[in-house]
């Protein structure tokens, strides 16, 4: 079901610079034999295969939460469908520190997501998982980034609508999670 995806954009997951997201074009379990090989002198194996929700994020390497944010991001894709005029939205994991867990940017239909931030909080992978999930809603809502500057100058950021329907998307995360965690 995710290779699917994979095949209709191969474009989202050519490998565009450092920071772009590479994730398991040759299948899941290449990836994964690719992990093991590299990790295994470090002993941090156990992660590479039994990672889960309550999982640190700061315990996770930048390709393994790569792999996550990949899983979580089809997931969206299978589950919430995309918008057949704009495509699929762009994903970057940003290895950059930042004030910001994740933005997404209408105009250039692109979800940023920044790890950092979550390691530097002490989140698991449970936060990682709604933060992708409530960033890829709003590659959904309608309107460009003008319509959300003027409801956050309105409403504020917290009461801004499309931030109160894209936060209630977050408690999907454990659904997502069943769907993934093998993959995990
Ligand atoms: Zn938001």
């Amino acid at each position: 079901m995710v290779n699917k995806y994979l095949k209709v954009n191969p474009k989202l997951y050519v490998h565009q610079g450092p920071e772009w997201l590479i994730p398991y074009c040759g299948g899941i379990s290449t990836f994964n034999n690719k992990y093991k090989q590299k990790y295994k002198k470090l002993k941090i194996i156990h992660y590479l295969c039994g990672m889960n929700c309550n999982t640190k994020v700061s315990d996770c390497s930048y390709e393994e939460l790569s792999h996550v944010i990949g899983l979580t991001y089809d997931w969206c894709v299978e589950t919430m469908g995309y918008k057949k005029k704009r495509g699929f939205p762009d994903l970057k994991v940003s290895k950059k520190k930042n004030s910001y867990y994740a933005y997404y940017v209408r105009d250039t239909h692109r979800i940023t997501i920044f790890p950092a931030t979550f390691s530097h909080h002490k989140h698991t992978l449970k936060k990682l998982i709604a933060i992708v999930i409530h960033e890829y809603r709003h590659t959904l809502q309608k309107g460009g980034d003008e319509k959300y500057i003027k409801l956050s100058e309105k409403y504020g950021y917290w009461n801004n609508p499309l931030e109160v329907d894209a936060r209630s998307y977050e408690k999907n995360w454990n659904i997502c999670y069943k769907q993934i965690k093998d993959k995990l």
